[in-house]
Formats: C-alpha cells, structure tokens, sequence
C-alpha cells in the first residue's frame, strides 16, 4: 500500500496531475475517523489518491469517486485494484454534472474537481447530504492566487480565480450552511447544513 501510493506520488509529478496536499487529506482523514463518516461522496478523482487515503482513514468507510477524464480514471481503477480496495472504493467514469445518484446519500462530499463548476457541484450534490453531514472543498487559494490578483496574468486563471471568489461568497451567503475556512493546503472549506427542524 505504502509504495502504490509513493509511486501514485511520483505519477501525479510527472504527468502533472494535480493531488491533494498531504495536510489536507490529513485534515480529511482526521475528519472521516473523528466523526464516524461511512460513506463519501468524492467529485474529481484523477488517479485516486485522495479517495485511497480517505479509504484508509478507517477500515470501513466506503468511497464513490466520480472522475470524467478516461486515462486518469483507468490510472484510478488500476491503483484502487493494487491497494485491494474495489471493495470499498467505487469510481464512477462520467462527468460528475450528468451522474445520477438517487437513492444514494452521504456522510461527507469532497468537491475537488473544476474550480469553475464549484457552485454547480456545490447545488447539485448538496441533496445527497445525509442529516449531520459536511461538504469538504479543496483549492480555496488556488495555490495562492486567490486574493492575489496582482499576479494573475492570464484571462484563463483569472477566470478561474473569480470564480473561486465567486464560490467562497456563495458559500457565506449560504444560510443553510455553516462554513469553515482552513488555511490548511491549497485552502480547504467545510461547510455544515444547519438543522432547521423545530
Ligand atoms: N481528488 C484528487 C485530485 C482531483 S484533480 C486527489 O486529490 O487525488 C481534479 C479532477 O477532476 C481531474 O482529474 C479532472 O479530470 C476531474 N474533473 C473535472 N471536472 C469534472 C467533472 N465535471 N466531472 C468529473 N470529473 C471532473
Ligand atoms: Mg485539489
């Protein structure tokens, strides 16, 4: 296990694909074990790091991770086989905005996918909340960029980076949610639906 993820390490920094940062998926994995979690949700799994290591935060937690990228999917199913945890981790090959998931609800969402479709990830999946769960979002500072504009120079980063602003707004706006922000990472949110039964 520990080598398949050393290696998925050394992958993600060759073919530049862009894995959690080890502070975080601690924070997430502190998270799944503190609070007993034992379903997540995962929107952008490339080649399923993350989704091993939230795996591995407890013996019992189950993972769907939906990843619409064929090559990296591939790369997610073949690194889930080698950790033996097809069992437990569930990679689901589509665009995460076409995905029907009735029937299904869970304890944590982990949105980590295109930072411009973050509003949307955050509207669509938010009805599988189980009561008392959390929606977890990653790359808040956009490696820093965010509240950093000075040294954004492109139209397309910029783009981005708005639509990062845009997100953290519409998550303090949001009065069915409660959100916490982390300087932990990339910059990591955890926003708590409110109990508003009577
Ligand atoms: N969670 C991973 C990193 C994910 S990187 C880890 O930390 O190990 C973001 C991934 O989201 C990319 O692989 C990209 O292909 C995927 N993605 C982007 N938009 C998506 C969408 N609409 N549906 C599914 N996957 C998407
Ligand atoms: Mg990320």
């Amino acid at each position: 296990m520990k080598e398949v993820i050393a290696e998925m390490e050394r992958y993600a920094i060759t073919n530049n694909v862009p894995i959690i940062e080890l502070d975080s998926i601690k924070f997430i994995m502190k998270y799944i074990k503190l609070n007993n979690v034992k379903n997540v949700l995962e929107i952008g799994s490339a080649i399923g790091y993350s989704a091993i290591l939230m795996a591995n935060a407890t013996d019992n937690v189950e993972i769907t991770t939906i990843e619409k990228d064929e090559k990296r999917y591939k790369e997610a199913v073949k690194n889930v086989n080698k950790c033996g945890l097809d069992k437990r981790i569930d990679i689901v090959f589509n665009d995460a905005l076409e995905v029907n998931l009735a029937g299904h609800s869970y304890d944590l969402i982990f949105i980590d996918a295109a930072k411009g479709s973050y509003i949307k990830f955050f509207e669509k999946f938010c009805h599988y909340l189980n009561p008392g769960g959390v929606i977890i979002t990653d790359n808040l500072k956009f490696h820093g960029l965010v509240n950093n504009k000075s040294s954004v120079n492109t139209k397309s980063l910029r783009g981005i980076v708005d639509k990062i602003e845009k997100y953290i707004s519409f998550l303090n706006d949001n009065k069915d949610y409660i959100t916490k922000f982390y300087d932990i990472g990339d910059g990591l949110s955890v926003s708590i639906k409110k109990n508003n039964e009577k």
